[in-house]
């Protein structure tokens, strides 16, 4: 089974209003265990909407999300949930790190909060920061941290609980073009050892092109690029 398979998804806002907006008009999109598909979209084209959909924090309007072959429309809120916080990570243009705690417990946190022993949390948080580079850097605030450090930082938290399914919105969004560069090289690496599905949108074409495979979203439909 595909990590994720959407198909025909329809999803649009302000419904029966003059400026109902149809985001979303039958998007299909299916990815494989260690598949990294690059989403490429102009801005307000809808790839954030899809992003929320396919990780299980929206639904759509009509069409199916399917994670590992079960179809998620069919479930419970509650069920969704629990599937969302046990299959997929998110990682997101700006890092949404927590201020008051250091690198290595935004990075434990999440573990915790999943049952995992402080113990062990702690180890694989350090393991993961010692993969992109950072291991140093654990007992720092993010304040403290560069802002490519601090995106590093949030690849080691969405990946804590070991998803299968990855979904990043321009992940290096906000960094300058170098910085961005190598901290999208540390996390595609990641990525690629972790053997996970992921989906990662971004607007640079040569990122885009490091990918397994590119899809463009566009006129509420993606296309192959
Ligand atoms: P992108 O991430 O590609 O910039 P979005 O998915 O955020 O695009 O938004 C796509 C379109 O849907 C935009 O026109 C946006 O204004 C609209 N939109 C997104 N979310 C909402 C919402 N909650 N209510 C109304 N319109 C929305
Ligand atoms: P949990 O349900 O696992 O306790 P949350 O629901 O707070 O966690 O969030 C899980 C992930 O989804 C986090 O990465 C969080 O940033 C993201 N998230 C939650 N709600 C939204 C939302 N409305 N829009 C975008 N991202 C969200």
């Amino acid at each position: 089974n595909p990590t994720l398979a959407v198909s025909d998804l329809t999803k649009g806002y302000n419904h029966g209003l003059p400026n109902e907006v149809n985001v979303l008009q039958g998007v299909t999109l299916s990815v494989e265990p260690g598949e990294v598909v690059a989403l490429v979209a102009p801005s307000g084209a809808g790839k954030s909407t899809l992003l929320h959909i396919a990780g299980l924090l929206d639904t759509p309007d009509s069409g199916h999300v399917s994670i590992a072959g079960t179809d998620m429309t069919q479930l419970s809120d509650r069920k969704r949930t629990a599937v969302r916080r046990e299959t997929v990570g998110f990682i997101y243009q700006f890092h949404h790190l927590l201020p008051e705690f250091t690198a290595l417990e935004n990075i434990v946190l999440p573990q915790l909060a999943n049952g995992v022993s402080d113990k062990d949390a702690q180890a694989r948080a350090m393991a993961l920061l010692d993969k992109v580079g950072i291991a140093a850097r654990g007992s720092h605030r993010p304040a403290a941290l560069s802002g490519g450090e601090q995106q590093r930082v949030a690849f080691c938290r969405a990946l804590a609980n070991e998803p299968s399914l990855l979904l990043a919105d321009e992940p290096t969004g906000n960094l300058d073009p170098e910085t961005s560069d190598r901290v999208f090289e540390a996390l595609l690496d990641l990525v690629r050892e972790t053997g996970l599905a992921a989906v990662i949108a971004t607007h640079n074409l040569e990122l885009a092109a490091r990918m397994d495979r590119q899809v463009r979203l566009s006129a509420g439909v993606l296309e192959p690029l």
